[in-house]
Parts: structure tokens; C-alpha cells; sequence
């Protein structure tokens, strides 16, 4: 018999929005584990699991992982004992398809009474371009950011000199690129939880501890209904 009922939280939110930490920080709070897809591909990697060597192999040359390997990994991860009052899942799902078969497999692990929500939280383009476009890295290791985080000297690595340089994945067009995707594919996704009254929506554009405080809100109103209901 089930005595406790399961809170599951996805996390949405565009690249730059700190969705990861947001995650990681609910995660601690309310005492269930943070799904990262990311994460646990990595653990596969660093394991030299079977499946870790296949999942380098097709990185290494620049490939897609494939859906299947990545819900496989993920729904096993679901089911382990750390997650049995629940769990958040951060960067997954990415597509439409993707939700449907999550939401299939959530339909066979959890009962009426538990809740799923989804968690979005916003950034506008314009902040987004403004926070990953103002990284800037040296081939030290050393990060900076011009706005948030600027070096002593415009250009220049504090620690060893050297010019810093954008990574490729920051370039403005590549950005562009990303939120035209994010969009695209996002849109479906979040109107399926609008329209279920299930999208808990965070205005993500403060700082990390007041966006966190916010998400902190949202969930305990959610928790104290669960309790109490
Ligand atoms: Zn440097």
C-alpha cells in the first residue's frame, strides 16, 4: 500500500535560464532527487558502462544519442528507491514526442493522488542573449562574463594574460539559432500543462536566490494541498 503520495516537478526553461541550478536547489530543499538527462548520460560515460561506451562513440563523432537510450536510462533512474516520494526532471523532456512517451511512463508509476507539475521558468530572448552572449573563456580554464563578471582589462584574462575568447556555442547567430529551437519545440510542451492547469510559471529574470524563492513558493502551496488534501 502506498502511504506517501509522489510530487514529480519537470523543469523548463530556455538555455541561460539556470534551470540546472533552479533544479538542483528544489532538489535540496524538498528532499527528492534532481534527473538531470545530461547528468546521467555523463555517469554512463565516466562508468564505461555499455551503454556509456556506445553513447561516447556516437558523441565522439558528433551524433545525436538516440530518444531510446536516453528514456531508457532516465526511466530506469525513475524508478530507484531515492525517488520513491518523487523526483524533478531537468532536460528531458525536450520534444513533443518525447513528453508523450514520458507521460505514458509516468501514467504506470504513479497513482491519482500523486502530482505532477511542470515548472517554467521564463526568460526573455533579449535576456538570454545578454547572459550567454556576455561569456567570454580563456584557454586557462577562466571564465568571465562582460557584464556580470567582467575581467580587470577588456579582452584580457586576469589569471594568465592571454585573449579571451566566445565559445561557438555563444556566438549571437548561434544563439539565435537555439532560441528559434527552444521555441519551436517548447510551445507544444508547455501548452499541454497550461491547458492541464498543471504549468507552474516563474518570472526567472532576478537573481538565483529570488528565483529560487519563488519556485519555493509555488511548491509549497502545492505540497501543503497534497498534505492537506
Ligand atoms: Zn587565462
Amino acid at each position: 500500500m502506498r502511504t506517501k503520495r509522489k510530487i514529480i516537478l519537470i523543469f523548463f526553461g530556455p538555455p541561460g535560464s539556470g534551470k540546472g541550478t533552479q533544479a538542483e536547489m528544489i532538489s535540496e530543499k524538498i528532499k527528492i532527487p534532481a534527473i538531470s538527462a545530461g547528468k546521467l548520460l555523463r555517469e554512463e560515460v565516466e562508468n564505461k558502462t555499455e551503454t556509456g561506451k556506445a553513447i561516447e562513440k556516437i558523441m565522439s563523432r558528433g551524433g545525436l544519442v538516440p530518444n531510446s537510450v536516453i528514456e531508457k536510462l532516465l526511466f530506469k533512474r525513475m524508478l530507484k528507491k531515492d525517488a520513491a516520494r518523487g523526483f524533478i526532471l531537468d532536460g528531458y523532456p525536450r520534444k513533443k514526442s518525447q513528453q508523450d512517451n514520458l507521460i505514458k511512463k509516468l501514467e504506470g508509476v504513479t497513482g491519482q493522488k500523486d502530482k505532477i507539475f511542470a515548472v517554467l521558468i521564463n526568460v526573455s530572448d533579449k535576456e538570454v542573449k545578454i547572459r550567454l552572449g556576455g561569456r567570454r573563456i580563456c584557454a586557462c580554464g577562466a571564465t568571465y562574463h562582460i557584464k556580470f563578471n567582467p575581467p580587470k582589462k577588456k579582452g584580457i584574462c586576469d589569471l594568465c594574460g592571454s585573449k579571451l575568447r566566445i565559445r561557438a556555442d555563444d556566438k549571437p547567430s548561434v544563439i539565435a539559432d537555439r532560441l528559434k529551437i527552444y521555441h519551436k519545440e517548447i510551445a507544444p510542451i508547455i501548452d499541454y500543462w497550461k491547458k492541464s492547469g498543471r504549468l507552474i510559471k516563474v518570472d526567472g529574470e532576478r537573481s538565483i536566490e529570488a528565483v529560487h524563492r519563488g519556485i519555493v513558493k509555488s511548491v509549497s502551496a502545492l505540497i501543503n494541498k497534497i498534505v492537506s488534501g
